[in-house]
């Protein structure tokens, strides 16, 4: 792995744990079937998109250390691959380099 896709893949590492202070405070406010904004944990610094996901969505998702989500089309084919898709947004799964990372990261570990 070069530097460029280490740079990538920590970007993608910091909006997950964003998503995991969302969820933390989304879980004191609804029901696991309300949907709430979570954001874009795609590799692009400036990505400002939020994902409406309910919290079964994501809890699902954020149980294996390798996986991340994003907008449909926020997937860099170079680092993961595209494993599942709902109404506006992809789960991506980390792959060889990029993967380690991601677990070494996991805030859930
Ligand atoms: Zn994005």
């Amino acid at each position: 792995m070069d530097a460029r896709e280490e740079r990538l893949v920590r970007n993608e590492v910091l909006f997950r744990e964003l998503n995991e202070t969302i969820e933390s405070i989304a879980h004191k406010q609804g029901a696991d079937d309300h949907v709430f904004e979570f954001v874009c944990e795609c590799s692009n610094v400036d990505c400002t998109l939020s994902l409406p996901l309910t919290l079964e969505v994501y809890e699902d998702t954020r149980g294996a250390p390798d996986l991340f989500l994003v907008a449909p089309g926020h997937d860099l084919p170079e680092i993961e691959d595209v494993v599942g898709e709902g109404e506006g947004f992809q789960v991506v799964r980390k792959r060889g380099a990029a993967a380690r990372i991601a677990e070494r990261t996991d805030p859930r570990s």
